[in-house]
């Protein structure tokens, strides 16, 4: 298992568009490896490849349902609303309500280059979006309505 560094808020890589994977390689699967472990790790849903420096358009998710690799993803649908609360690994301890869309569809390559499709409702239609942003260059602290505030979570008490 290899742990990357997660780029925190002020890191100019965060702020760059990310350039599409034309092909698989070994060096890429171990990205894309090490982003899996990373965002395990660090107790996340998601992780795009510049919050590991790396300006590729490659994401990985899982609200609870697995892994999912998302290599050039797309939305190409999106209905509906939801309005809750929003993290993200490059702005730790902080979170904010976002509006997203409530439902969307994801045109994406898995790591064998074959197209897939992805519907999401709900965290993981929030997930979709959230990661897919990074690629573009953009934070969910662009989209909160009113202000972050601090999150705090309860250590596991171990008896
Ligand atoms: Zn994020």
């Amino acid at each position: 298992m290899a742990l990357r560094t997660i780029r925190v808020e002020g890191d100019s890589v965060l702020t760059k568009k990310s350039r599409p994977v034309d092909k698989m390689t070994p060096r890429l699967q171990e990205l894309i490896d090490d982003m899996l472990d990373t965002m395990y790790e660090a107790m996340g849903v998601g992780l795009a490849a510049p919050q590991v420096g790396i300006l590729r358009r490659i994401v990985v998710i899982d609200v609870g349902d697995g892994p999912i690799v998302l290599i050039n993803p797309e939305i190409i649908e999106s209905a509906g609303e939801q309005t809750g609360e929003e993290g993200c690994l490059s702005v730790p301890g902080m979170a904010g309500t976002v509006t997203r869309p409530e439902f969307v569809r994801v045109k994406a390559m898995d790591e064998n280059m074959e197209e897939v499709i992805y519907e999401g409702e709900g965290l993981l239609a929030r997930a979709f979006c959230h990661e897919i942003d990074h690629l573009d260059g953009h934070m969910y602290t662009e989209l909160v309505e009113g202000d972050l505030h601090k999150v705090t979570y309860e250590e596991d008490e171990e008896n």
